[in-house]
């Protein structure tokens, strides 16, 4: 329910690193801003203190088992914010009226559901979450169209392209159909490289977990930061692009471009180029999902290209050491259940090596290796995308265990 220019935020993911972004931007705006939903995924504690700060009337925790500590710590903090836990709360939260715009940042697949359900329920989404769209990014803009969404980009490439493409803000503004892309030639999504930018595929044998989430010039959760490091991010971009603005493959190109000053670029038939430049600091994009089609002050400081090293450099990726790039145009060219699948391993994959169990090559060996043992069917429906995110989470686990014994037993072996 929106209270004249009061917007009333739904923040998912508010513990995380676009979260706590997110809950920046609103406090600068007191008049205009106010989170009214928090919620996380495990960390009570953390959800707490952040409803101590910005006074939510609800907070939602994912594991329900975590409800009695939740009640009890809002409880103990003196605070009258509304305890839920689970996902069906969360859905009913963010469909109701309790909110009017949310921010979608929780990391991963689990995001879909909730993201869906503010899509449904009409509300302006701020959507971070690009794994949802990756996952099931038809589904997932017609549920939109059909609710009268807004989908603000905040992935700072698609934010970029956001306001540079008038035909994106247009669709925002009308809930056009597909937007119409006419004097559009190609959009171009920027990547700086990550941390092992020029590095030769033999040189990335014994990266750490540590080294790979030390992002060069983005501060962010540790799955995007091992998925940047990987490239993955960019193909999982270049999926998220394709959906939200209805283009096809072909036209979607990517540029490393080491200083992350220039976030992506629109190229019109006229030979003309359009670009948004900013220091990287996600307030920036939020602030313009906030706002749009007004400006606000986001914290983030005007760009100043002479302080930043007056040098602007561009070079293409290299697929080779980073396959994970080519693995991802590969599903998007083969539609269907691919790209959720090739999603769904990632997020497996990733993880067991966050936790040492694999090397950071066999990310995308075991990628290739899930994808092409499983049969790809077509998208048809969330329940058949739900089955083969499930289905490659399960092949690419049994492939890590695989993995983890044979590494442990030639560990063991004599010589
Ligand atoms: P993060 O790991 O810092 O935070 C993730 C948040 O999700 C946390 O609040 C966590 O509690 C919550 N969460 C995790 N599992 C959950 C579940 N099952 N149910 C409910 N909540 C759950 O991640 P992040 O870097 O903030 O990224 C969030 C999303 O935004 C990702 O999809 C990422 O790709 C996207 N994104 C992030 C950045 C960035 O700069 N961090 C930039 C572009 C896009
Ligand atoms: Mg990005």
């Amino acid at each position: 329910m929106s209270t004249g220019n009061l917007r009333q935020v739904a923040v998912l993911g508010a513990t995380g690193s676009i979260g706590t972004s997110a809950l920046d931007v609103i406090a600068r705006h007191p008049a205009r801003l106010r989170a009214s939903v928090l919620a996380a995924g495990r960390n009570v504690g953390a959800l707490v203190e952040l409803c101590r700060r910005h006074r939510p009337r609800h907070a939602v925790i994912a594991d329900a088992s975590a409800f009695t500590a939740l009640r009890d710590g809002l409880h103990a903090a003196g605070l009258d914010t509304q305890p839920h836990a689970g996902g069906d709360a969360l859905e009913a939260l963010v469909a109701g009226d309790a909110c009017d715009t949310v921010v979608a940042a929780i990391v991963g697949a689990a995001g879909l559901s909730s993201t869906l359900a503010a899509a449904r329920a009409g509300k302006r989404l701020l959507l971070a979450n690009k794994e949802s769209l990756v996952l099931a990014g038809e589904l997932l803009m017609a549920a939109a169209r059909e609710g009268g969404a807004t989908i603000v980009p905040i992935d700072s490439e698609h934010n970029a392209i956001f306001q540079c493409l008038p035909a994106a803000q247009a669709q925002a503004a009308g809930g056009m159909a597909a937007p119409a892309h006419r004097g559009l030639a190609r959009i171009t999504l920027t990547a700086s490289g990550g941390p092992f930018r020029g590095r030769r595929r033999a040189e990335l044998a014994d990266v750490t977990p540590e080294q790979a989430i030390a992002h060069p010039k983005w501060s962010m959760g540790p799955k995007i930061s091992v998925d940047s490091a990987t490239l993955m991010n960019k193909g999982l971009e270049v999926i998220e692009a394709h959906h939200l603005f209805g283009l096809e493959r072909g036209r979607i190109g990517v540029l490393v471009h080491p200083q992350s000053l220039v976030h992506s670029l629109v190229e019109f038939v006229d030979g003309s180029t359009l670009a948004q430049l900013g220091l990287p600091d996600m307030r920036t994009a939020l602030a313009v999902g906030f706002g749009w089609p007004e400006r606000l002050a986001s914290g983030v400081g005007g760009l100043d290209l002479l302080a930043e090293g007056g040098r602007l450099e561009f070079e293409a990726p290299d697929l080779e050491a980073f396959p994970c790039l080519r693995l991802a145009f590969e599903a998007l060219a083969a539609g269907g259940t691919v790209p959720a699948m090739l999603n769904a391993a990632n997020e497996v994959v990733v993880s067991a090596f966050l936790q040492r169990r694999i090397g950071f090559l066999a990310i995308p060996d075991l990628l290739e290796a899930t994808l092409s043992a499983l049969t790809a069917a077509p998208a048809d429906s969330l329940a058949v995308l739900q089955e083969a995110d499930a289905r490659a989470r399960r092949h690419a686990e049994q492939l890590v265990a695989r993995a983890v014994q044979s590494t442990s037993r030639s560990a063991g072996a004599p010589g």
